[in-house]
């Protein structure tokens, strides 16, 4: 059992737990997504195991695979998302795959052109209404996707405007460092984004609280800048090769 998937997601759960509990927050308000990359379906279903039905979240970063897993996973019904880039070309493939789950979310909206794009293949399809949530580039590193912090506003304003999708919140990739006061002001930026976002008072904006922060490496202190979904990977499965 020790070194099974499930007991390694268990043991992420308590993690998140214990970290609620140092912070001060109810832990059904903090949501586990496990991030599935290069991992196959089977596998993905021994890992859910070690969570009671219904509590965690899948999340695949490229729309290929995603398509790949999607039918041996969908009888789950566990929520999608998608949490890696999104192309224009993609999106038709994307949603077939994500109304396969029918729970879905894509994470990665990062600019208007796409968002509406998106609104307009949603619109009248399966997953009318669908979750969407907008990635932040809080750490200003140029390889990393995502708006700039002081265009989120704008964009948030835009796609909550937009028909057929629904504004939950906000994602965000913050830099690889073990300097806690680094991250944690990373993870603080997109919370700042969040708030000023959901109390603009302007349409579609209202519901935006999602804060999806938080990886296996510092989950802990996305999670005490008010994380709502945390994405691990590398905890549950082992390190990816590279
Ligand atoms: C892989 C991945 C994660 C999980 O990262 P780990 O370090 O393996 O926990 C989270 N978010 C995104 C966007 C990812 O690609």
């Amino acid at each position: 059992m020790p070194d099974t998937v499930a007991y390694a997601l268990a043991r992420v759960q308590e993690r998140i737990d214990s970290a609620c509990r140092a912070a001060g927050r109810d832990a059904a308000g903090v949501r586990l997504l496990l991030a599935t990359k290069t991992q196959p379906a089977d596998v993905v279903r021994e890992a859910l195991a070690g969570a009671p039905a219904g509590t965690v979240l899948i999340g695949e970063n490229r729309v290929q695979e995603l398509a790949d897993k999607a039918p041996a996973l969908a009888d789950l019904g566990v929520a999608a998302h998608l949490i890696g880039p999104l192309q224009s070309n993609k999106i038709n493939h994307a949603l077939r795959a994500l109304a396969l789950h029918g729970h879905a979310c894509v994470e990665t909206i990062d600019s208007l052109a796409l968002a509406q794009k998106l609104s307009a293949r949603v619109v009248g399809g399966p997953l009318d209404p669908l979750d969407v949530m907008i990635q932040v580039n809080v750490s200003g590193e140029e390889s990393k996707a995502g708006v700039a912090p002081d265009r989120a506003l704008d964009l948030a304003h835009g796609v909550g405007e937009l028909p057929g999708l629904t504004l939950r919140g906000f994602m965000t990739i913050a830099s690889p460092t073990r300097d806690e006061g680094t991250a944690r002001a990373e993870f603080a930026l997109l919370r700042g984004v969040r708030d000023e976002v959901a109390g603009s008072g302007a349409a579609g904006t209202a519901q935006a609280q999602e804060l999806s922060m938080g990886m296996s490496r510092d989950l802990e202190w996305a999670v005490a800048e008010g994380s709502t979904i945390v994405r691990v990977g590398s905890a549950v499965f082992g390190a990816r090769p590279r």
